[in-house]
């Protein structure tokens, strides 16, 4: 590695069993003394954010609450909490939910920053200037790593875009992994989640920024995905395995934090605003075609080999050191298929944009939107329409 290269992740983690109980100090440490409290409807219903509320209660925290985030989240909403935000006199966020509840968080406390400034305005790489109001995420996915990463992803709904702001700014300060907020994810969300961190450490394994910091998370990220994934789908209630897919995913997010991601992610993006596909799915959906593609043309050829050990352990063993570079790249893009073919069997995870009712005559412009999302910037070859196309229509039946 001959140039200079940056690594960021300021956030402080605190995880495992139980680490819940540790907010009213993390509130302290961060100087926050009346939050509002970030969450979605579905999160509410299942109860799961009244456990985090119910600590608030048990330590005499004031605290406002804002529990409408939809999937994926909206520039108005985010808009809408910075209102909220100042109206209701809070001095901080606590964000508990997925990635839509913990990047609609970083929007609103973005524009707080800037002093509520139209979030829109700060879309881009390194806008923000001023630093984010005290910040605690609290992931109940284990998926997107955005408790650590330093990017929001916010739908426009009126260009159907999905929009990215990057911002070393952005990470929040703390992040609380507490496994028993995944435990009521169900074997579904949970494997096209935990298939968007593969995608996550995959794809920064194998993009232009990456460094031997990004590398060692990413590796160690797919290690711990790909042994615990399938444990925590069957067995929803297993802590060990939830609390090993809350970690892959934070490091995961760590790597491509810092080296990016590429074709899945444009694609995907794309395929979200235009086709309203939850993120984790499409990323499921597409890295294996996008792996494929990449090797037929000689991307990253013998590069996604050296994951084999730690995608498929017992597979890396059974081919030996004696195996070719092709066969350990070909066993990967094999491995990441079965995957989903698994997922699909078992929990009903589609495997096709058919499948998700996404209609044929969309796909050209779903590629065209593709090579403009800020992911193709980072690909190792450019995001052309035609190869856009071409994996459009390997998974699209
Ligand atoms: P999500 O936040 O959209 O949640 C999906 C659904 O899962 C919601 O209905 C929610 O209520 C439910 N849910 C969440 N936790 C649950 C639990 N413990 N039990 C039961 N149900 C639960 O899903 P996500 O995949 O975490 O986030 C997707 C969003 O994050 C997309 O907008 C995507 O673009 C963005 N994203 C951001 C980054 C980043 O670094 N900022 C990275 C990847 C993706």
């Amino acid at each position: 590695m001959s140039t200079a290269f940056e690594f960021h992740c300021p956030t402080k983690i605190v995880c495992g069993k139980h680490a819940l109980e540790k907010l009213p100090d993390e509130l302290v440490m961060t100087g926050m003394s009346h939050p509002l409290v970030m969450t979605d409807a579905g999160l509410m219903k299942l109860g799961v954010a009244a456990k985090l509320t119910d600590v608030l209660d048990a330590a005499d925290v004031t605290y406002d609450l804002f529990s409408d985030v939809p999937p994926d989240s909206s520039m108005d909403v985010v808009n809408q909490v910075a209102h909220l935000y100042v109206e209701k006199g809070c001095d901080g966020f606590v964000a508990i939910g997925g990635g839509s509840v913990i990047d609609t968080t970083k929007g609103a406390a973005a524009s707080l920053a800037c002093n509520g400034v139209d979030f829109a305005t700060l879309q881009g790489s390194e806008i923000l200037t001023d630093n984010l109001p005290p910040f605690i995420a609290v992931p109940t996915t284990a998926g997107t790593g955005s408790e650590v990463t330093l990017v929001a992803v916010v739908k426009d709904t009126q260009t159907h875009a999905k929009l990215s702001f990057t911002s070393y700014k952005l990470l929040p300060h703390v992040a609380i992994l507490d496994p028993a907020l995944t435990a009521s994810l169900p074997p579904k969300l949970t494997s096209t989640t935990g298939m968007d961190a593969l995608t996550h450490a995959i794809e920064a394994y194998t993009s232009t920024q990456k460094n031997p910091v990004s590398d060692a998370f990413a590796v160690k990220a797919i290690e711990l995905i790909a042994s615990n994934l399938t444990t925590a789908c069957t067995t929803p209630d297993n802590l060990d395995a939830r609390t090993n897919l809350a970690l892959g995913s934070l490091m995961a997010g760590a790597a491509f934090s810092n080296a990016m991601v590429g074709i899945v992610h444009s694609l995907g993006h794309s395929l979200g605003g235009l086709c309203g596909i939850p993120h984790g799915q499409a990323m499921m959906m597409l890295l294996p075609h996008c792996v494929r593609y990449n090797l037929k043309h000689g991307i990253h050829a013998g590069e996604y080999g050296k994951l084999l050990p730690y995608l498929a352990p017992a597979k890396a063993e059974e081919l030996g050191h004696q195996a070719s570079k092709e066969v350990l790249d070909q066993a990967v893009c094999d491995t990441l298929f079965a995957m989903n073919t698994y997922f699909h069997d078992n929990f009903g995870a589609p495997l096709t944009l058919k499948d998700l009712g996404v209609k044929h005559e969309d796909l050209p412009a779903v590629a065209k939107q593709a090579r403009y999302d800020g992911s193709a910037l980072y690909n190792s070859v450019e995001v052309t329409l035609e190869m856009a196309q071409e994996i459009l229509e390997a998974v699209y039946e």
